[in-house]
């Protein structure tokens, strides 16, 4: 299918790896030329080349940290006036709801809500000038089913669908569709890390904890970047004009839920 957005530019943040990465090459073979950043240099340097060099389209790699004012500002340096911006960030660590300090909440909120707030508000009324937009925020199967020892996710994330669950409404004329994909279990480095968190806390190896956890899901699977990345690039492409405001759930039918 052609997804109608080649030569269209995008942003798409802490795309060096997994599930950024997944939507940076799905956009980049669409014909979209990139703006990709995460905050290790040498990955994000590597990552862009080999993008660029496989879909022949230019993508500019900027490190940073996408959860800071100045790591925001050096990446919207590069890409003012884009027409996609998917955003997204490394999510916070699990623990226990009465460990949680507000120090610990802040930034969770400023990592998982807030860096993806003010992108929007950087990035968006330049669309609506224009007429066109996507953006895409990739939250998580939990603002619909809680993780619980992921508290300081459930909360940030819960935050962002309410803004969008509004402001995707004040866009949509302008030709702007603001929606949020919901990862369920996915293979990347994050997965691992919650994996060997829980292999750790139950004794077992991580390989047991991946199968125990691919045992409960209906798919008997973890979801793929590429796969995820699809998605993403067709809620950003022309025919997803009518999609407003939805937040989309990708788990192998982990939730569940009949609607
Ligand atoms: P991942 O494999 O760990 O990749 C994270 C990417 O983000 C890397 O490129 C990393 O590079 C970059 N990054 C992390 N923090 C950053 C920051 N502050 N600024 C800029 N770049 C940053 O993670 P993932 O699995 O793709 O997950 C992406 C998001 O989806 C996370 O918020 C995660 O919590 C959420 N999620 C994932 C799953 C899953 O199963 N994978 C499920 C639900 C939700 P650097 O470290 O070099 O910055």
């Amino acid at each position: 299918m052609d997804l109608g957005i080649k030569g269209k530019r995008g942003l798409v943040c802490a795309a060096s790896k997994g599930l950024g990465r997944g939507c940076a090459e799905a956009l980049a073979e669409a014909g979209v030329d990139l703006v990709i950043n995460s905050r290790t240099e040498d990955d994000v340097t590597r990552t862009a080349q080999e993008i660029s060099r496989k879909y022949n389209v230019s993508v500019t790699p900027v490190a940073a940290d996408i959860t800071t004012d100045e790591g925001r500002a050096k990446v919207l340096a590069a890409a003012s006036g884009v027409d996609i911006l998917v955003t997204n960030a490394g999510g916070p660590p699990p623990g226990m709801w009465t460990d949680w300090t507000r120090d610990d909440f802040i930034r969770a909120i400023d990592a998982n809500m807030l860096s993806a707030i003010a992108l929007m508000q950087a990035l968006v009324p330049t669309m609506m000038d224009r007429g066109w937009g996507r953006v895409v925020n990739i939250t998580s199967q939990s603002v619909r089913s809680p993780i619980a020892v992921l508290g300081l996710s459930n909360t940030a994330r819960a935050g962002l669908t309410g803004f969008v669950a509004g402001m995707a409404r004040q866009v949509a004329d302008k030709g702007v569709c603001v929606n949020n994909l919901l990862p369920g279990i996915h293979a990347t480095d994050r997965a691992d890390s919650l994996d060997s968190a829980v292999a750790q806390k139950e004794g077992i190896s991580i390989e047991q904890a991946r199968q125990n956890r691919m045992a409960a899901i209906p798919a008997k699977a973890y979801g793929q970047p590429e796969d995820f990345g699809a998605t993403c690039a067709f809620l950003c492409s022309q025919h997803a004009r009518f999609i407003i405001g939805q937040n989309i759930l990708l788990d192998g039918g982990a939730l569940n839920v009949t609607i």
